[in-house]
């Protein structure tokens, strides 16, 4: 018997539990059939936030995932998904070019907005920028951040995020932003009602310990971490977060839910 036989759903991380880069962790297309083909609800989910719906899904099709859209959460679009639910909205996005295709069917505007939607425009951050921000959220607006990441490595060396403009808008305003990329908990929240079970019925399933593993047991999930991607075992002793269960790779899924037999 397994003590995940009340597992009803699964939400999977991308990048280091599916993929690395371009190379595909080993039998992890199969074990994606295999879910499928069992009807295990499955949402796939992800932070990042330069590519579309559309662009995610290519990328899972060009690597060999028989993946549809709808099964999708990328932090952009838990923020959809948050917003689809909101009465009388009207946006301003500052997103990628390609990740505001996901966001067309909110009007949209640089005045009297409800929701402002923060995520990577790059070198676009001007005093003039924020301080319109600044009064957007004075009078009215939600701040609704897709991460609050401090700085990122690039080929150029290290590099400033987005999270010190977030920052920098609380402080301002007084009003704090919602996060909603993983491991926010709203991000979870999202995707469990998307896939309609409760959190004690769905396992996570990621190489982030505290992102996936972490912000998911938070949630309430069932918090699975694979030995692939960025995983390493001094990430693990170091963070305060248990595992429910550790797995070599994705690989060793359908044995843990006990779909072979
Ligand atoms: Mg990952």
């Amino acid at each position: 018997m397994s003590k995940f036989n009340n597992i009803k759903g699964l939400l999977i991380d991308l990048d280091g539990v599916l993929y690395v880069g371009d190379q595909v962790i080993d039998g992890a297309t199969q074990v994606i059939n295999q879910l499928h083909a069992s009807n295990m609800p499955c949402r796939f989910i992800t932070n990042t936030s330069t590519l579309s719906l559309n662009g995610l899904q290519h990328k899972l099709a060009k690597l060999g995932f028989d993946i549809p859209s709808t099964e999708i959460i990328s932090a952009p679009q838990a923020a959809l998904l948050y917003l689809a639910k909101q009465p009388e909205l009207v946006c301003r996005l500052l997103l990628a070019e390609n990740v505001k295709q996901d966001f067309l069917r909110f009007p949209q505007s640089d005045q009297n907005v409800t929701h402002i939607v923060i995520g990577d425009i790059g070198d676009k951050w001007t005093y003039t920028l924020l301080n319109e921000l600044f009064v957007n959220v004075m009078q009215g607006a939600k701040i609704i951040a897709i991460h609050k990441n401090r700085f990122w490595q690039t080929e150029h060396g290290l590099q400033m995020d987005i999270g010190g403009f977030i920052s920098a808008l609380e402080y301002a305003t007084g009003h704090q932003a919602m996060i909603i990329g993983k491991p926010s908990t709203d991000f979870f929240k999202v995707a469990l009602e998307d896939i309609g079970l409760q959190a004690h019925e769905v396992m996570i399933i990621g190489d982030d310990i505290d992102a996936d593993v972490g912000g998911g047991q938070q949630a309430g999930l069932q918090g699975v971490l694979v030995r692939t991607g960025k995983y390493r075992e001094s990430y693990v002793s170091q963070s305060g977060v248990k595992p429910d269960l550790v797995m070599n790779s994705i690989k060793d899924l359908p044995q843990v839910l006990a779909l072979n037999r």
